[in-house]
């Protein structure tokens, strides 16, 4: 093992410059931290993966980030809206593979028919699945009451990415107006705390301009601000956003891979008990790149349950992977692999963050 990075990895807390070498790693001292991450993974929360049913409810957004291919601005999206019945069958499929989980994912709105809508819907799928079934929400930014409303209703953890913790590269993937707002975005992390939910963020790693520094203070914002759970990965341009024009300026995918694992590594030794995801956009880059991921400290994989008819419309970037796949197809093997990876899927266990439990246990323990 490297001594430098050995010294580093035995050290019990790390500083921006300890986490800027990691970022750095390769070769062997990279397959160290992978391993330590692994240790970490199978003492804090078991060599365990838990699967999220993905439903990409829809890709009407009214937002307009620059990487983005759903972005309201690209007019070649064939827009589409799953209708309540295939919602509610994604959940079916999900309840009776044992999943215990779905995410519902969409585009962002924030008019009162679309609320409404998901707080019905989050009604319904309760009711469909005995309460049995948990679910997260990632619908973008919303008001507290809206949070709030939809926690009532059933969703109990809320991923909501910062992108990047660095303003300056925000307004870089971003415009600058009402509806992109960096000062906005971290107002709403601390929103969905306070309604309750386990709270989840994560950034896009090798972006352009984006540097390791940016990436380390990404880590140090996580652990600043406590968060239950990370879903972090590779950016992957699409030729239809503002962003494209940045393409030559990008490291090689493989690089981009690789980079995300050492986040991922780097975060489980640093966070011991949260929940990291396995991010989609790994498998674009490499078929296995999610079971790599869980050997590198994820815990998280969602596979897709999205009805197939609709899946080619939920392109965020290139290449995107099980396009035109059934959620049958995508989960039959996805097993096996993750088997080989070392861990077992957890099924019929909804999976929580330990570190929700820790935290809002110390919070109830220091309560006069
Ligand atoms: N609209 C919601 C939001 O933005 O929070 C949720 C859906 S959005 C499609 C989910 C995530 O996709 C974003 O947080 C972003 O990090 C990721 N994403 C979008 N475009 C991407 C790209 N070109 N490469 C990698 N990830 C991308
Ligand atoms: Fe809309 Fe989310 Fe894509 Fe931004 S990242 S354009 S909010 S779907």
């Amino acid at each position: 093992m490297s001594e430098r990075i050995q010294k580093i990895l035995e050290k019990e807390d790390w500083n921006r410059n300890d986490l800027i070498q990691l970022l750095n790693a390769t070769g062997e001292q990279q397959q160290d931290l992978f391993k330590k991450a692994h240790e970490i993974k199978e003492k804090y929360v078991g060599l365990k993966t838990y699967y999220r049913g993905l439903v990409e409810f829809s890709n009407y957004c009214y937002k307009n980030c620059y990487y983005c291919g759903i972005r309201a601005g690209n007019k070649n999206v064939e827009r589409y809206d799953l209708t309540d019945e295939q919602i509610l069958e994604a959940v079916q499929f999900a309840h009776q593979n044992k999943y215990a989980s779905v995410v519902f994912q969409g585009g962002e709105r924030d008019d009162k028919e679309f609320i409404e809508r998901i707080e019905n819907i989050l009604y319904k799928a309760k009711a469909l699945t005995n309460n049995e079934i948990g679910i997260t929400l990632s619908l973008g930014e919303q008001t507290l009451e809206t949070y709030q409303r939809w926690f009532e209703a059933g969703a109990h953890r809320y991923l909501l990415r910062i992108e990047t913790t660095n303003k300056e590269l925000f307004y870089k993937i971003h415009p600058q107006n009402r509806k992109h707002n960096f000062e906005r975005r971290i107002q709403a992390l601390y929103d969905l705390k306070r309604s309750g939910y386990q709270t989840g963020t994560g950034v896009m790693i090798a972006l352009p301009f984006q540097t390791t520094e940016h990436l380390a203070d990404d880590l140090l914002f996580f652990k600043n601000f406590d968060v239950d759970m990370v879903g972090m990965g590779p950016y992957i341009e699409h030729k239809e956003t503002p962003l494209y024009e940045f393409k030559d300026a990008l490291i090689p995918l493989k690089d981009r891979f690789y980079l995300s694992l050492r986040m991922i590594a780097i975060l489980r030794i640093l966070m011991k008990d949260i929940n990291i995801a396995a991010a989609t956009a790994l498998q674009a880059i490499d078929p296995i790149g999610r079971e790599k991921a869980v050997k590198a400290g994820a815990n998280v994989i969602m596979p897709n349950i999205t009805p197939t008819i609709n899946r080619t419309n939920y392109q965020l970037y290139e290449n995107k992977p099980c396009i035109d796949e059934g959620a049958d197809d995508c989960t039959t093997c996805l097993e096996a692999r993750i088997t080989i990876a070392g861990d077992t899927v957890a099924y019929g266990e909804w999976g929580d963050s330990p570190h929700f439990k820790n935290r809002t246990k110390k919070a109830e323990d220091i309560k006069p």
